[in-house]
């Protein structure tokens, strides 16, 4: 009987293993995961975060899940070598696996910029474990600087907020998140943090020093330190990549794959933020994580690949909901943005369009609109710009012109 072995249990792994037996994989399946049981992320930085909800409640499948769909879940442990042309994995707990197609699923890291040790008031997050000590720093009048105004570390300092901690944010770039959502609603976004009590600064962090009264912050010119209870450091992602390069597979900025997850080694395939199609950025989204599971899936069965769409992904903040879609460009020769509603006045949307070609939108509590973007530049649509930026204009009839 043919075997899979998928290391690694995000979203990536457990979408591989679930599409698998969705389409009728009926061989051997093992997921190896490091924790118990398989968990999702996004919820790290906001409810879960914010003491609303539960490990339990966050698991990307419950445990009779796995039994049901008859996958070896091996959790608890982790996968210490790799044999390609074997087969073979090699657990923590000694154990080797075999299989015949091995599936890396293994995410990425925070990335840990040498300022001052991590440790029991310096963060950063992206486990569990990470969010369950940050929480219980975010006390009502506590002290937290975050370091990197990015979708994290924005999220953080709403849900900090929220908790009645006191925060400063800093990030080196006066207008973070424009590359992702546009100029215009990037502008807005940050200045919420000011409208909800956070304090912004353009700047950088040069020193932190754990203090017996917390953790002394040296901010770029500024004469003397800042005392802050807690530090988040928000700065990205590493992808974990260390097992794939010691197994001699090609990786840059990520385990190297083509269109169809297969990495350098015919029989190894890597999916998720730890992996980089040829010539193409990682999207480090939830939703290309998933998409990823899907296609190796494909693969594997010798199946139809699931059809190529815009990437996605969401945030909240404040009580707002973001989406976006493909790429957002500045106003140039080639591009023009469209605004649907009001900046700054939610639900709005912007669209980038490339001549009558929509290739990118963002939206504030409008999904529909993300939703009909997508559809768009999925479909390679034509659209009048007049047509998108009227909220009169029902966004799905402009799908069947
Ligand atoms: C706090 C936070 C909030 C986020 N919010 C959003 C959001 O709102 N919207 C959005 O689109 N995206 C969001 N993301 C991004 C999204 O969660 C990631 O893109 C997604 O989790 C990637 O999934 P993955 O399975 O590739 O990797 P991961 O989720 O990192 O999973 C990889 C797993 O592999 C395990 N592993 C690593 N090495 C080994 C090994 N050698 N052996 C066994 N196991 C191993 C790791 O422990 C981990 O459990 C967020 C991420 C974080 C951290």
């Amino acid at each position: 009987m043919s075997s899979v072995v998928v290391v690694g249990g995000g979203i990536a792994g457990v979408s591989t293993v679930a599409e698998l037996r969705k389409k009728g994989y009926v061989g051997d399946l093992t997921l190896l995961s490091a924790d118990p049981v398989p968990y999702d992320r996004p919820p790290l930085s906001k409810e879960y975060l914010a003491g609303g909800r539960d490990l339990d409640s966050i698991a990307l499948q419950a445990p009779e899940w796995y039994v049901d769909q008859r996958i070896s879940l091996v959790g608890g442990v982790v996968a210490v070598a790799l044999r390609p042309d074997a087969g073979e994995v090699e657990l923590s707990d000694g154990r080797v696996l075999t299989a015949d197609r091995i599936v890396l699923a293994t995410g990425g890291r925070a990335v840990r910029p040498s300022l001052g040790e991590i440790g029991s008031a310096i963060h950063v997050l992206r486990e569990v474990g990470d969010a369950d000590r940050l929480r219980t720093q975010l006390v009502p009048g506590a002290r937290l600087l975050i370091v990197g105004a990015g979708l994290i570390g924005a999220e953080v300092a709403s849900t900090a907020r929220k908790l009645g901690a006191e925060v400063v944010l800093v990030d080196p770039l006066p207008v973070p998140l424009a590359a992702a959502v546009g100029i215009e609603v990037a502008t807005w976004l940050h200045g919420l943090h000011a409208d909800h009590g956070v304090g912004a600064l353009t700047t950088t962090v040069e020193t932190l020093l754990e203090t017996p009264a917390g953790v002394a912050a040296q901010l770029t010119g500024e004469p003397g330190s800042r005392e802050f209870d807690a530090v988040l450091l928000a700065v990205g992602l590493v992808p974990e990549t260390a097992l794939a390069e010691a197994a001699g597979l090609e990786t840059s900025r990520g385990i190297l794959v083509d269109a169809g997850q297969v990495t350098s080694h015919p029989s190894v395939l890597a999916v998720g933020d730890c992996a980089r199609l040829r010539d193409h950025p990682r999207a480090e989204h939830w939703e290309a994580a998933q998409l990823d599971g899907a296609r190796a899936a494909a693969t594997i069965l010798e199946a139809e690949p699931p059809p190529t769409t815009a990437s996605w992904w969401w945030s909240d903040r404040y009580g707002l909901h973001v989406e976006g879609v493909g790429e957002m460009r500045s106003p140039d020769a080639e591009h023009q943005t469209v605004v649907r509603g009001v900046v700054g006045e939610p639900p709005f949307s912007v669209f980038t369009l490339r001549g009558e070609r929509v290739i990118g939108a963002v939206a504030v509590d409008d999904p529909n609109a993300v939703r009909a973007a997508r559809r768009m530049i999925d479909r390679g649509v034509d659209v009048r710009a007049s047509d998108l930026a009227d909220p009169g204009t029902d966004l799905r009839k402009l799908l069947r012109r």
